[in-house]
C-alpha cells in the first residue's frame, strides 16, 4: 500500500489528490494520495517520516524549504533551488523538482522557440528559466520590482525591472505572475503587453482553468496560447513517475490523469 500526499498552506483547493488518486487506480497500484496542511515549513521532513509516506508533493510556500531539509536534491531541483516532489528511497528523502520539466513538455506543442521573456520573479520563474535556458531558449525576465531579480543576474539572464525595461522580440511570453488570478489585473501595461503581443506567436499564462485578461489580450493577435493545466498535469505525470520508480509508461500516467480536468 502507497501513501502519498500533498504539502502546502493552503492545500484544501490542490487537485493533485485527484489528479494522483486516479492514476493509482487506473493502473491498478494500491495507495492513496492525501492533503496535509503544513504551517511551519521546518516540519515538513519530520511531517514526512511521521506519516510514513513513499512520496509527497511541495506546493506554495514550502518549495524551497523542502530544497532545504531533503536528505540529497537531484535533477534540474539543483539549480532552481525549489523542490515540489519528495521521494522516499530506502529511508533517505531524496529532492526533485518537476515544475520546470511539466513546463517544458507542455510547450513542446509550440515546436521549436528561440527566445522567451517570462514575466514575474517568484519560484515558478526561477523553475521556468532554468528549464529554458538548459534548452537553449534565449530567457528575458521582466519583473515588478528590482528585488527579486538577484537569482536571475546571478544565473546569468538578462533581466529587468519595469522602470529600466527595453522592449525586445520575444516569441514566446509567459505569465509567471500572480496578476489574473484572484483579479483581473494584467501583469503589465496593457499598452506595453499589446505591443509586446504584436510581436509574439505565443503566450502561456501558468494560471489554470481561467482565460485570464493577459491570455484574453492576445484574441486581438495572431498568437497561439496556454493556459496552466498542462503543466501542472505533466508536473504530476512526472512525479508519480518519480513516486513509482519509472515503473509505467509516461503516456499512461497522462492518460489516467488528464480525464481529471474535463470533469
Ligand atoms: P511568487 O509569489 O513566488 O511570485 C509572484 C510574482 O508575481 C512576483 O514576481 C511578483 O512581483 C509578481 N506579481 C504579483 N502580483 C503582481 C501584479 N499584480 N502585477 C505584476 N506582478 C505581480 O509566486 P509563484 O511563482 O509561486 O506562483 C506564481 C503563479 O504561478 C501563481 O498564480 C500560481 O498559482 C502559479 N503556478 C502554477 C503552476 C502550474 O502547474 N500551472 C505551478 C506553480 C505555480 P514582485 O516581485 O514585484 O512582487
Amino acid at each position: 500500500m502507497s501513501l502519498l500526499a500533498i504539502f502546502g498552506n493552503p492545500v484544501s483547493h490542490s487537485i493533485s489528490p485527484r489528479l494522483h488518486n486516479a492514476a493509482m487506480q487506473s493502473l491498478g497500484i494500491k495507495g492513496c494520495y492525501i492533503r496535509h496542511q503544513i504551517i511551519e515549513p521546518t516540519t515538513l521532513l519530520s511531517t514526512f517520516k511521521k506519516l510514513q509516506l513513499n512520496g509527497a508533493n511541495v506546493t506554495v510556500p514550502h518549495k524551497e524549504a523542502a530544497f532545504e531539509q531533503c536528505d540529497e536534491v537531484r535533477g534540474m531541483a539543483k539549480k532552481i533551488g525549489a523542490v515540489n516532489t519528495l521521494v522516499n528511497e530506502n529511508g533517505k528523502i531524496i529532492g526533485y523538482n518537476t515544475d520546470a520539466s511539466g513546463f517544458y513538455e507542455s510547450i513542446k506543442s509550440f515546436g521549436s522557440i528561440k527566445n522567451a521573456l517570462i514575466l514575474g520573479a517568484g519560484g515558478t520563474a526561477k523553475a521556468i528559466a532554468v528549464i529554458l535556458k538548459e534548452n537553449n531558449i534565449k530567457v528575458t525576465i521582466l519583473n515588478r520590482s528590482a528585488s527579486r531579480l538577484d537569482f536571475f543576474k546571478e544565473n546569468g539572464f538578462t533581466c529587468s525591472d519595469w522602470e529600466s525595461f527595453t522592449p525586445s522580440k520575444y516569441e514566446l511570453i509567459i505569465n509567471t505572475t500572480s496578476a489574473g488570478l484572484k483579479d483581473e489585473q494584467y501583469p503589465l501595461d496593457k499598452e506595453l503587453l499589446e505591443k509586446l503581443f504584436t510581436q509574439a506567436n505565443f503566450a502561456y499564462d501558468v494560471i489554470y482553468n481561467k482565460k485570464t485578461p493577459f491570455l484574453a489580450l492576445t484574441d486581438n493577435h495572431k498568437i497561439t496560447y496556454k493556459d496552466g493545466k498542462d503543466m501542472l498535469l505533466y508536473q504530476a505525470v512526472l512525479a508519480f513517475n518519480l513516486f513509482f520508480n519509472n515503473r509505467f509508461k509516461l503516456d499512461s500516467i497522462e492518460k489516467s490523469m488528464r480525464p481529471i480536468f474535463e470533469l
